[in-house]
């Protein structure tokens, strides 16, 4: 079971869901359930970041909502047919925080040794591309890399959590690409400075397409993923070569920072990150989330 949000053909934001093969306008499917149901307190869904920050999100719901419809009418006048936009899943989080050298060959291929406690850094929401957005380079910016990551969206407000209680707190699964602006990001180090700019060029954040709910996730470290450039594979991994997992990246930010619902967590990419230059086909893949799909251009 995939959700997404996209824009129907008059611009109106929806949500879809995709499930045996089947996408459905799920924003539709709920107001036929809310009737149905009489008087509740969720308004009209349409964004997946309202149902995140309802505590809504989940395969059950959908699930809930689906199966009650079918009792009395068929889905199939509720197929969406036709051509949409995609949003990201998430286009308004609050916070966006990505670690840095999480995967130990990562590390070594840029000579860098993998630090003894999550390294964190954050990127802008401003830099969040949805599926099949362009990877725009400015002019004389030098390398770019891709970077493929699991991403992790929050489902409730969490502040010094402990690390097994974590997966409570996560409302669901996304495919990133951390673009980076290495060259950039190469002399800020250099000179002690910060790389926030290197990692938060307008739309270096492609995200989606779907955001997967949490429990529909067996284990969130059994995921392959991979990245190609032009249907030739650069990364490829498994989400279990994680250096610091998900409990320990969750629990630890939690003690200094409260996440919100819908802050997104990138979790590191692995080895083989190359660069990127115009006109550049990429496609990033995790297990059971589909391809993330975007082009790039030169400005
Ligand atoms: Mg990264």
């Amino acid at each position: 079971m995939k959700a997404f949000n996209y824009f129907a053909q008059k611009g109106e934001p929806r949500i879809g869901v995709k499930m045996n093969g089947r996408e459905y306008n799920f924003t539709y499917l709920w107001q036929i359930y809310k009737d149905f149901k009489g008087a509740h307190q969720i308004p009209g869904l349409n964004f997946l970041q309202v149902m995140v920050e309802m505590d809504y999100f989940s395969q059950e719901n959908f699930e809930e909502v689906m199966s009650t419809i079918q009792e009395f009418r068929s889905l199939n006048d509720l197929v969406i047919r036709e051509d949409y936009r995609l949003d990201v899943p998430i286009p308004r989080p609050q916070k966006i925080l990505c670690i840095g050298r999480n995967y130990i060959a990562h590390a070594k291929e840029w000579k860098s040794s993998v630090p003894k406690e999550p390294l964190f850094f954050s990127k802008l929401q401003s830099a969040l591309l949805p599926h099949n957005g362009h990877i725009v380079l400015p002019a004389g910016i030098g390398r770019v890399d891709h970077e493929v990551e699991l991403a992790v969206v929050m489902g409730k407000t969490a502040s010094h959590v402990s690390e097994e209680n974590v997966f409570e707190f996560v409302a669901g699964y996304t495919i990133a690409i951390d673009v980076t602006a290495r060259d950039m990001q190469g002399a800020a180090i250099k000179k002690g400075y910060p790389w926030t700019l290197s990692k938060s060029l307008d739309t270096f954040l492609p995200m989606g397409p779907y955001l997967i709910p949490a429990d529909a996730v067996k284990d969130p470290h059994n995921l392959n993923l991979k990245l190609t450039v032009n249907g030739e594979t650069r990364q490829e991994a498994n989400t279990g070569e994680m250096v610091f997992k998900i409990p320990c990246l969750i629990s630890h930010i939690s003690r200094y920072i409260t996440l919100q619902p819908g802050d997104i967590i990138c979790t590191g990419t692995p080895e083989g990150t190359l660069p990127i230059k115009n006109g550049d086909h990429i496609e990033a893949t995790i297990e059971g989330m589909g391809v993330l799909r975007n082009k790039v251009v030169e400005h």
